[in-house]
């Protein structure tokens, strides 16, 4: 599964359509500061299901709209294309390429589409999901991230190491089968004494 190229188009400080393309290997975005390369990451966790602004750095939902410049008037939309080489068919198992969109409008109002095709957030992230790309995957850490995990305590520090390992999900299947078997053995306890009583 290899990325092949982002699209935005009045994201954050993309106002106009850019295309990032990405060739096999290593790629690295320089630019001075505040040119938008964090912007660009933050594209890529929009696009993959990230739902809270305050992790894309904005306070409310239209913060990753493009606000306008004093020489450029405020967009109505901002949108993300995320597409993917899917030929080891590891996201679908008929796409050659995976293209994962999202947009937002100044309303609130987001659409989602997988190869133009009008879906929901929950099918992007059941599509995402056991690929490392979720929502709550390691794929993308941000520089907040780095001082948050340096400076974290060793027991937060283990929880972020079960995640990368995919222990968490084990942890919280378990967690539900053990508030299921609390559950039945109450109603056990019902059943016997109901038995009890007509006895
Ligand atoms: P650094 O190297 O300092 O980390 P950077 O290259 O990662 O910087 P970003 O943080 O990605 O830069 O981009 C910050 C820029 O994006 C700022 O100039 C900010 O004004 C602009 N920006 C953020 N949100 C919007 C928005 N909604 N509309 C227009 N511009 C925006």
């Amino acid at each position: 599964m290899q990325l092949l190229r982002l699209e935005l188009k009045g994201f954050k400080s993309f106002a106009d359509k850019t295309i990032v393309k990405f060739s096999p290997g290593m790629t690295a975005i320089v630019g001075p500061n505040g040119s938008g390369k964090s912007n660009i990451t933050d594209a890529m966790r929009w696009v993959l299901g990230e739902s809270n602004v305050r992790q894309l750095r904005g306070q409310k939902a239209e913060d990753i709209i493009f606000a306008g410049t004093e020489k450029r008037r405020p967009m109505s939309t901002a949108e993300v294309t995320l597409v993917f080489d899917n030929s080891d068919k590891r996201l679908h198992p008929d796409l050659a390429e995976v293209a994962l969109t999202r947009r937002i409008y100044r309303s609130g109002e987001s659409e989602f589409y997988i190869n133009k095709k009008a879906c929901r957030l929950k099918d992007i992230q059941a599509l995402l999901a056991d690929t490392g790309l979720g929502r709550d995957s390691m794929a993308i850490i941000g520089q907040n991230r780095v001082d948050a995990i340096l400076n974290s305590k060793p027991e937060e520090r283990r929880l972020i190491f079960e995640e990368v390992a995919g222990i968490a999900r084990f942890k919280m299947n378990k967690e539900e089968s053990l508030r299921r078997m609390g559950q039945t053995d109450r109603n056990m306890e019902r059943v016997a004494d109901l038995m009890a009583n007509l006895e």
